[in-house]
Parts: structure tokens; C-alpha cells; sequence
């Protein structure tokens, strides 16, 4: 089941990237969608073919690929028919190009009206997708905005010339009958984007394609990326989403569906891993725990949260809600399901045995991996290394009471 945010989504109209096999429908009551762009050479089918699938495989619904070229258009006629996901055309200057990949079958173009602006060029693509069914993205992006809209608005990029450049487009659309179209409008400054997106929602009814564009690489890119697309979708703006990182394109559909998983806005097909931070008390390196952990579920498909906790006095409990967990203590490690003990491994096994549980949990549910497990002795063995670290350490593991005492010693 989709939890969805708190705020409800703007209504947009629909529009349909239609694959034969895959349709993808942006805007509407369509889920929130993911999009990546390969970064190969479009030329090359097979390098770009096997991009697009690690793509689709690590969350991506939409794949763009660059059409600057004859040869990437030749490209794409061979590309398009064997994608999983549909195919957006990223065409720049030359409207010829996209004349091409129309040509080449693709489901979508993404024009830059910053650099495609001779009006009968923008009609006649326009036309041509009208009569193919082929929708358009309008790409604003503030580092390419048209000239003149530059100069009429001081000389800055501001939200409402970004906002004029696409309504701009839309007219030119509008004069042959076209609409079918999603628009973005993004800046590298964050607080702009979210700006020019909020101006141009009150605006306009059409599906709207998030993101920072130039993050960066990562984590400075994740982060940027990150305030700007969940700030808006939080607001219910936005219908389909984009990472623009400096960074295998994987990372960035890996990043798009994690943020859409964790705002309740995609349906969980991975492990929600969750870790504690570490503190005084722990009796493992959990950093290192979690990261062994992390890679070895990678992009597996199960849809469970797995906790990796330092230690057994506070962890099982803190990760209660968890479907399964490990919380390290006194050289082992403390398997518990829903909070309930279930198992004790040697500390070395913690992250084998964890993946090995939340595979069989997968696989036949919860209630069969309870059944396998002696929840008595688990329990029993817990709290005997939960009574002994809390002995040791007492309640005070991280030594506050004894820096507090030093300090009224002191004044
Ligand atoms: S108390 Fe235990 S579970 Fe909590 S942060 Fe410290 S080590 Fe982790």
C-alpha cells in the first residue's frame, strides 16, 4: 500500500509516454515518477541499452537520451524498440533533431526553449508530435533561459521569467493545437527552482518534472537535489522527478526512488535499511556493520525495513517496528522479528545472518520465520547480555553523569 504525504497533490492533467509494452502515464492520479538520463554515447546501442536497464533496474520509470546527432538518432531507432522503460529524445538547437527522433520512434522529446526559438521550428516539431501522439516535455533550465526574457527581468534568472519562458513555448504549442505536454523549470540554485515551480503551479494545470538542475556530485549533489524535489513534493507539487547528479546515472534512479519510497509516494520494492548512529554504549562498529549490510541487500527486491542496532540494551526496543533487526552484544549478534527475539550469532555472522532471515521472511512471511525460531532461549540469551552490558555500563554509557560531576566541580 502507497502511504501518501500529508499534503494532497496538485491536479494535473495527464499525460502518456506510450511504450507498447510499458505505458507511462505523468500528471493526473498517476503515481509519482522516476527519471534518469543515460550518459553514453546514443550511438552506441548496446552500451546505452545496457545503461537504460541498470537504470530501470535501480528504480528508473523514464529513461532520456541525448539526441545531438544523426548518429544518435540512428541510435534510437534501434534503442526505442528494445527499452524497457519509454524513451524521452533531450534534443538542444537543433529542431531537426527532433524531427529525427520522432523519426526513430521515441515516446517523448524534451525541448529547451532557451535554444530552439525560431517560432515556425517549435511549430513544426509541435505538429509533428500532435500528429504522432507524442507528448513534449518544455525543459526551462536557468542557465540556458532565452535572452531577451533574461534582460526584460534585470538582467537575473527569476521564477517568473523561467515561468514566461515555458508559457512562452506553450503559446507557440498552442497556435497548431498542441498541448500534450509536462514542463520543467530548473535552476541549480535550490530556493529559486522551488520558486519557479510554485509560481508556475499556480499557474498552469500541466504535469510538472522536478529538479535541481547541476546538483553536483554527490553527497553535496544528493543533498541539493534532495531539498529542492521533496520540499515541492511535500507541498503536492510535482509528478515526476529527476536527480541531476555528477555520478553514475544509476546513483541518481537509486536516489529518485529512495526519496519517493521514503515520502510514502512509491510502493517499497527494497530494503528500507535503518542503522542507530553509534554512541558510548555500542559493541560493534556500526558503521561498518550497516555499510556490509547495505551493500549486501543492494538493489535486491525485499520489501523489508532492516535494523542494524550497536547494542542490545536500547536496540531491539528502539527498532521495534522494524520487520527484522540486529542488535549486537557481548561478541554476538541479537536477531529480532517485530521486536521479538528470535535467534543469537556469532558477532562475525550479524550481516549473513540478518540477509539469510529477511530472505526467508520474503520468501514465506513472518509467521514462518517465528516458527523456525526458539523465541525463548533467543530472549533469554538477550537479556543476559543486555543485564550484563547495563552492569558494565551502566545507564550512563556515554559518561554524561561523570562530565556533569567535573563540570560543578569546576564552577
Ligand atoms: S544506545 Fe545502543 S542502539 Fe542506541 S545509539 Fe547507542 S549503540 Fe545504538
Amino acid at each position: 500500500m502507497i502511504v501518501t504525504t500529508s499534503q494532497a497533490r496538485r491536479p494535473t492533467r495527464q499525460i502518456v509516454l506510450r511504450h507498447p509494452t510499458n505505458p507511462v502515464a505523468v500528471g493526473g492520479d498517476a503515481p509519482v515518477t522516476v527519471q534518469s538520463m543515460t550518459i553514453t554515447k546514443t550511438a552506441d546501442v548496446d552500451g546505452t541499452l545496457a545503461q537504460i536497464y541498470a537504470l530501470h533496474a535501480a528504480g528508473a520509470d523514464i529513461v532520456r537520451c541525448t539526441c545531438n546527432e544523426r548518429e544518435a538518432a540512428e541510435g534510437l531507432a534501434e534503442i526505442v524498440p528494445r527499452s524497457p522503460v519509454p524513451i524521452v529524445a533531450d534534443v538542444h538547437n537543433d529542431h531537426r533533431m527532433a524531427l529525427a527522433a520522432l523519426d526513430a520512434g521515441v515516446h517523448c522529446l524534451r525541448l529547451n526553449p532557451g535554444n530552439i526559438r525560431r517560432p515556425a521550428h517549435i511549430k513544426a516539431v509541435a505538429q509533428e508530435c500532435g500528429d504522432r501522439g507524442i507528448p513534449v516535455r518544455i525543459g526551462v533550465n536557468g542557465g540556458s533561459l532565452d535572452k531577451d526574457l533574461y534582460e526584460r527581468h534585470g538582467g537575473r534568472v527569476t521564477p517568473e521569467a523561467m515561468v514566461e519562458s515555458a508559457e512562452r513555448e506553450l503559446a507557440y504549442f498552442a497556435e497548431v493545437g498542441f498541448d500534450d505536454v509536462k514542463i520543467s523549470v530548473k535552476a541549480s540554485s535550490v530556493p529559486l527552482m522551488i520558486d519557479a515551480y510554485r509560481l508556475l503551479s499556480e499557474r498552469s494545470d500541466h504535469p510538472l518534472h522536478l529538479g535541481v538542475t547541476e546538483a553536483g556530485p554527490p553527497p553535496a549533489g544528493l543533498i541539493k537535489a534532495t531539498a529542492g524535489i521533496a520540499t515541492l513534493l511535500a507541498e503536492g507539487i510535482g509528478d515526476t522527478i529527476r536527480y541531476s547528479l555528477t555520478a553514475d546515472p544509476v546513483e541518481e534512479a537509486r536516489a529518485g526512488r529512495q526519496l519517493l519510497e521514503a515520502m510514502g509516494l512509491r510502493e517499497r520494492k527494497n530494503v528500507d535499511l535503518i542503522a542507530c548512529p553509534s554512541c558510548g554504549r555500542a559493541e560493534v562498529d556500526v558503521i561498518d556493520v550497516a555499510r556490509r549490510a547495505n551493500e549486501a541487500f543492494g538493489d535486491r527486491e525485499i520489501p523489508l525495513q532492516v535494523a542494524v542496532m550497536g547494542c542490545v540494551v536500547n536496540g531491539p526496543g528502539e527498532a521495534r517496528d522494524a520487520d527484522i533487526g540486529i542488535a549486537a552484544g557481548n561478541k554476538r549478534g541479537h536477531l529480532f522479528v517485530k521486536g521479538r527475539n528470535v535467534a543469537v550469532v556469532p558477532e562475525a555472522e550479524m550481516v549473513e545472518a540478518l540477509v539469510e532471515w529477511a530472505e526467508l521472511i520474503a520468501e514465506q512471511g513472518t509467521d514462518a520465520a517465528m516458527a523456525r525460531a526458539d523465541t525463548t532461549i533467543a530472549a533469554r540469551e538477550a537479556e543476559r547480555d543486555r543485564v550484563r552490558l547495563l552492569a558494565q555500563q551502566g545507564d550512563d554509557a556515554n559518561a554524561a553523569g561523570q562530565r556533569v560531576d567535573l563540570i560543578r566541580k569546576r564552577v
